[in-house]
C-alpha cells in the first residue's frame, strides 16, 4: 500500500521535473542562440511554465501523500533513497506553502524590477536611484524569512534556500577564521618584491584554437560530450535538461588565455558532477545535487586545485604550446604555472583570483547579513562596502559601478546565495586534501594526464549520493572533519608563499 503511494509520489515529482527541464531548455536557448527579438514571447513561455511548476509543487495532494508516507516503513532507513525523497520533498513543500502567494508574487515582481533598475543604475553609476528598490527587496526578504520561520536569526531562513541545513553561526565562525589568515597573507603578497609575471597569458589566442583546446581538456578530465555540449554565452553557466543532457557554456577573449580555459574547466566541473548523479533517480532528491556549496566545490576543485596545479600543466603545457605557438612558444612551464596562480587584489569579484575571491564573498556575506538583521541601512551600504574593501583587500572603487553595484544577486532578490561560492572553495580544499591522502601519489597521476582515479573517487563519495546526505554530513563522511578553513588555507600557503618569496 505505502509502496504504491510512494511510486505515485515519485511519478508526480518526476513529471514536475520534466516541466522544469523544459524550462531549463528554454532558458539555455535564451542565453545562447535565441534571436533577441524572441525575448518577450520567451518570457511568457517561461512565466507560464513557472506557474505550472509552482502549482504542482504546492498541490495540497502532495502534502497529504508526504504526511501519509511519513508514518510508514518507506522512510525506515535513514539516508536511503526513499527516506531522502520523502524528507527533502517535505522540506521543499513546507517552505513553498509557508510563503503567502501574495509575497511570492511581490518578490518575483520586485526581482524583475530590481534587475531592470540595477542595469540602469550600474550604467549610470548611480546608487541613489537603486537604493529605494533595494530597500523594498530587503524588506520583502525579511518578510520571507519571517514567513518561513527560523530559530536563531532571519538570515538562516534565507541561507537555507541555497544551502540546506547550513547556519549563519557556523558560517560566521568558519569565514572569520578564514579571513583572519587570508587578509595578512594577501597583504604580504601585495608588499612582496617577488612574484610571477602574467604577460604570457595576454597575446594572440585565436578563438577556434581556444575552443578546441578547452574541449580537449574538458573531455580529458571527464566531461562526457556524448551527454553534453559546450556553447558560447555572456555569463557562463551549466544546466541540466535531462539525465543524459548537460550543457556547459563559456565566453572567449581572443587576447587573454584564462577567461575561457579556466571558465571551461569550472563549468566542466559542474557538468561532471551532474553527469555523475544517479540517472535512475533523475528529478528526484537522490538524483539531485546536494547543495549549491557542494556543486561549487566540484567546479572549483577542477578549476583551481587540479587546473592550476603544476602537475596538471606538466601534462597539458606542451599541448597548449603546440596550439598557441605564437603566444606560448617561448614560455617555460614554471613561468606559465606561476602566471595562472598570480594573486592580485582587485575590485571585481568575477575576475578575482583563487585567494582573494574568498574575501569578496566574505564582504558580501557580512553586508547582506547586516542588512537583513537591520544593523545596516541600505543608504549606508556603499560606505560600508568601501570600508570593507579597504580593510580586507586594500583596494577602493572610485565608483559604484565597480563597487557595490557590480553584482546582479541583490537586485534579483538572491540574498543568502553569496556564501555558497566561498563554501565551494572550502569544501573543494577539504575534498582534495582527503583525495590526496587516500589516492597515493595523486600528483603523479595528474601529471600523467590520468584524471580517472580522482573522478571515480569523487563519484563514489559525492556524485552517487545525490541528496542522501546534507552538505555537512557529506563533508564529515568524505573527509572525517566538519567544515574547516584549514585545508584551503594550507593549499594556498603551500602554493603562494614560495611563489611570492614569503618562505
Ligand atoms: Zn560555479
Amino acid at each position: 500500500m505505502s509502496q504504491t503511494l510512494y511510486r505515485t509520489l515519485c511519478e508526480h515529482v518526476a513529471e514536475t521535473a520534466r516541466l522544469v527541464t523544459v524550462r531549463e531548455l528554454l532558458e539555455w536557448d535564451e542565453r545562447t542562440i535565441m534571436p533577441t527579438a524572441a525575448g518577450p514571447y520567451r518570457a511568457e513561455q517561461i512565466t507560464l511554465l513557472s506557474r505550472m511548476i509552482h502549482s504542482r509543487r504546492t498541490d495540497p495532494v502532495l502534502g497529504d501523500w508526504l504526511q501519509q508516507l511519513a508514518e510508514t516503513e518507506v522512510i525506515a532507513e535513514p539516508h536511503s533513497p526513499q527516506a531522502t525523497t520523502v524528507h527533502r520533498l517535505q522540506r521543499d513543500f513546507d517552505r513553498q506553502t509557508k510563503l503567502p502567494a501574495s509575497l511570492v508574487e511581490e518578490l518575483s515582481r520586485q526581482s524583475i524590477l530590481g534587475q531592470q533598475a540595477w542595469v540602469l543604475a550600474r550604467k549610470n553609476d548611480d546608487f541613489q536611484t537603486f537604493q529605494p528598490v533595494l530597500e523594498q527587496i530587503v524588506d520583502l526578504k525579511r518578510q520571507e524569512a519571517a514567513a518561513v520561520g527560523f530559530d536563531d536569526c532571519a538570515y538562516d531562513a534565507l541561507l537555507d534556500e541555497y544551502e540546506p541545513d547550513e547556519t549563519t553561526a557556523n558560517l560566521t565562525r568558519v569565514f572569520a577564521a578564514l579571513r583572519a589568515e587570508l587578509v595578512p597573507l594577501i597583504a604580504a603578497i601585495r608588499s612582496s618584491q617577488r612574484g610571477p609575471q602574467t604577460d604570457c597569458l595576454h597575446g594572440d589566442f585565436p578563438i577556434d584554437a581556444q575552443e578546441k583546446f578547452g574541449r580537449q581538456a574538458a573531455t580529458q578530465i571527464g566531461f562526457d560530450f556524448a551527454r553534453g555540449r559546450l556553447d558560447v554565452t555572456h555569463h557562463p553557466f551549466c544546466t541540466t535538461m535531462g539525465p543524459r543532457d548537460c550543457r556547459i557554456t563559456t565566453r572567449y577573449d581572443p587576447r587573454f588565455f584564462s577567461t575561457a580555459f579556466f571558465g571551461i574547466l569550472h563549468e566542466a566541473g559542474h557538468g561532471i558532477y551532474e553527469q555523475g548523479l544517479p540517472a535512475d533517480h533523475f528529478g528526484l532528491p537522490p538524483g539531485m545535487y546536494c547543495s549549491l556549496g557542494i556543486h561549487e566545490s566540484q567546479s572549483r576543485l577542477w578549476e583551481n586545485l587540479v587546473g592550476r596545479s603544476f602537475a596538471f600543466w606538466q601534462y597539458f603545457f606542451s599541448r597548449a604550446r603546440d596550439v598557441f605557438r605564437a603566444s606560448l612558444g617561448d614560455v617555460k612551464l614554471e613561468e606559465f604555472v606561476g602566471a595562472v596562480n598570480a594573486v592580485c587584489p582587485s575590485l571585481i569579484r568575477v575576475e578575482a583570483d583563487e585567494a582573494t575571491y574568498n574575501l569578496h564573498i566574505i564582504i558580501r556575506f557580512e553586508l547582506e547579513q547586516a542588512l537583513i538583521s537591520e544593523q545596516l541601512a541600505v543608504a549606508d551600504l556603499p560606505t560600508a562596502w568601501n570600508e570593507k574593501y579597504r580593510e580586507y583587500l586594500g583596494v577602493e572603487s572610485p565608483n559604484h559601478a565597480d563597487g557595490v553595484l557590480q553584482d546582479i544577486h541583490w537586485s534579483s532578490a538572491a540574498i543568502g546565495y553569496f556564501p555558497t561560492y566561498a563554501l565551494g572553495n572550502l569544501y573543494a580544499g577539504q575534498f582534495f586534501e582527503a583525495a590526496q591522502q587516500s589516492l597515493g601519489d595523486l600528483q603523479a597521476t595528474l601529471a600523467a594526464g590520468d584524471f580517472t582515479p580522482l573522478r571515480d573517487w569523487l563519484g563514489e563519495r559525492i556524485y552517487r549520493r545525490g541528496q542522501c546526505y546534507s552538505a555537512a554530513e557529506l563533508a564529515e563522511q568524505v573527509t572525517g572533519k566538519p567544515l574547516s578553513h584549514e585545508p584551503l588555507m594550507a593549499h594556498l600557503r603551500n602554493k603562494l608563499e614560495p611563489l611570492y618569496g614569503l618562505v
